[in-house]
């Protein structure tokens, strides 16, 4: 049977929050050490892991993050143990998204997945 899939975003869901940092103030220093010292929200991550667990998900990470920073992401989401299929950086900025595959809040993930 296909695996269904489920993405996570990374920054203000695995991790605790967005960077408050921008293209054209910051260098990408500043982006590095932000991702390096991202703060892990452990329920969340704990939720991935679950859906992980039962092997019927293929859990995609889908993060705005560009190719450049791709290491020290590997590295944070293997230090916070964080167990995915696959990571998909350079997500679209958008302000907000209407799409009838997407689970909005974490009780409509597990309403969409009949946990
Ligand atoms: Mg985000």
């Amino acid at each position: 049977m296909k695996k269904k899939v489920v993405a996570f975003d990374l920054d203000g869901i695995l991790a605790e929050s967005e960077p408050a940092l921008t293209w054209e103030r910051d260098p990408p220093v500043a982006f590095y050490t932000f991702y390096q010292a991202s703060v892990p929200n452990a329920e969340n991550i704990e939720l991935l892991n679950r859906l992980q667990a039962t092997k019927k998900y293929k859990i995609v990470i889908y993060t705005a993050r560009v190719e450049n920073f791709r290491e020290v992401t590997e590295a944070w989401l293997k230090k916070h143990e964080v167990r995915y299929d696959c990571l998909v950086m350079s997500k679209m900025y958008f302000d907000a998204l209407l799409d009838d595959r997407s689970a909005s809040t974490k009780e409509g993930l597990l309403k969409l997945l009949g946990d």
